[in-house]
């Protein structure tokens, strides 16, 4: 098997990578670094990795759309520079144009490369019968579910005849059993070759969606993205969710998602969470959300530990939203996570079983003592004699050391958490922060 796929041709490969964004306050974010990859022929690889890691920025500079501050990317042998015939990209959810028919739509895919009307029309209507939509050429997106969008959407990737298919959470925004229909439609075509495709990278946070397609799966790092560890998808195909050795890779694979350096793997250069104090970026988790998982871990069947995967399935939420509250509950030491288990503290057990004035006492503590943004923002406002400050003031901090966008979503998680423990108030309007009952 190794020698084969040493033997078999590359399609892609990406060399040294990095991506670095401007910062409205001057300097610049590094949002990819050192990121190799290579494609080769017959192969569908997934890249998996947390939200906000850099995962559509990559599949962005794959496809010539986006420049990397560094590195190369070599298509067929080739250095990319500008998109890349013979790349084509699906995205979670496609823009189709809402006054075009099916056909239309995909037919729009050939716009680019002047194929003569019949041909593309010709083109058009093969993709359209590979992708199961025969019959609703003359459809408009209005008209069609989500479902029958997203398969209008891959026809529009295929009907160039690309070699590389770049999938952006493809699945992602359907509901569970399209989804589930769509995957497999897709391997069926991949496996029956009837698409000239000879790679597909699929771009997933979801670890079971990973180990259901891919032959083999890279974990993708936050902060910056990089690829931290590659796996090998042994089973054999068509492959049952239940199987024990799909379950056993599933457990395998969060555990490695778990462990502290996917998380945050700092560059050399690059502040430690530790080092990196008040302008640590804090995930969009909600106090109720917190409480929720807290109260789960707490009771039967788990009784204060719980395995992730069987929990993201009682619970029904996806392993990026479990891993942010996880994250959450075990930087306010309410749990600890290792080996792919959430384990509930001292402080997390009290917490589950505790009134709710005890709970923000408990909250509070933790919060303060946890959590520098939040502990920097009561002592400014303890200092200021009409113990006001405005929200611009912290955005501000923050913005030297993170995107806007990551800035505004740290201090909306630190005023949910800080009104919640009323440690501080917010006022929405004024956007101003408070002390809540001054001393
Ligand atoms: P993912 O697809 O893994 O969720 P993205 O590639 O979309 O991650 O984004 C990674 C990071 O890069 C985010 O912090 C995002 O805010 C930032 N980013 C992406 N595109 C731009 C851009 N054009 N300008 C500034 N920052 C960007
Ligand atoms: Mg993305």
């Amino acid at each position: 098997m190794a020698i084969v796929t040493q033997l078999t041709r590359n399609v892609l490969e990406v060399r040294q990578i990095r991506k670095a964004f401007p910062r409205p306050s001057g300097g610049e974010l590094t949002v990819l670094d050192n990121v190799d990859l290579t494609l080769k022929e017959g192969e569908i690889v997934g890249l998996l990795g947390r939200s906000g890691s850099g995962k559509s920025t990559l599949l962005r500079i794959m496809a010539g759309l986006v420049e990397p501050s560094a590195g190369e990317t070599l298509f067929r042998g080739k250095p990319i520079d500008g998109p890349a015939a013979g790349i084509a990209m699906v995205f979670q959810t496609f823009a189709l144009f809402p006054w075009l028919t099916v056909l239309q739509n995909v037919r729009l895919g050939l716009d680019a490369l002047q194929i003569p009307e019949e041909e593309a029309r010709k083109r058009a209507l093969e993709a359209i019968d590979l992708v199961g939509m025969d019959g609703f050429e003359s459809a408009y997106p209005k008209e069609i579910s989500g479902g029958m969008r997203q398969r209008v959407g891959f026809a529009r990737a295929l009907v160039v005849h690309p070699d590389l298919l770049l999938l952006d959470e493809p699945f992602s925004a359907l509901d569970v059993l399209t989804a589930e229909t769509l995957r497999t439609d897709l391997l069926d075509l991949w496996s029956e070759k009837l698409m000239p495709i000879k790679s597909i990278l699929l771009v997933t946070h979801n670890i079971e969606e990973a180990v259901l397609m891919c032959d083999r799966i890279l974990v993708f790092s936050s902060n910056p993205g990089r690829v931290v560890a590659e796996i090998p998808v042994d089973i054999p195909r068509p492959r049952n969710r239940l199987d024990a050795k799909f379950r056993r890779l599933v457990d395998k694979i969060y555990e490695r998602m778990t462990m502290p350096a996917t998380i945050a793997a700092p560059a050399p250069g690059v502040p430690t969470i530790a080092e990196e104090g008040i302008t640590k970026a804090l995930p969009r988790v909600s106090t109720n959300s917190m409480a929720g998982l807290i109260e789960a871990i707490a009771g039967p069947p788990y009784n204060g530990r719980a395995d992730l995967p069987e929990l993201a399935d009682d619970m029904h939420i996806g392993m990026d939203q479990l891993f942010s509250i996880g994250e959450t509950l075990s930087l306010l030491r309410f749990a600890d996570l290792e080996g792919g288990d959430i384990r509930l503290t001292e402080a997390g057990r009290r917490f589950a079983v505790e009134d709710p004035n005890i709970r923000k006492q408990l909250f509070a503590e933790r919060l303060l003592a946890n959590v520098p943004l939040a502990a920097h923002i009561r002592r400014v406002l303890d200092e200021r004699p009409a113990h006001r400050a405005p929200y611009a003031r912290f955005a501000e901090e923050l913005e030297d050391a993170m995107s806007e966008e990551r800035a505004e979503q740290t201090l909306r998680s630190v005023i949910n958490w800080g009104r919640f423990a009323e440690v501080f108030a917010y006022d929405e309007n004024q956007a101003m922060l408070s002390l809540d009952n001054p001393s």
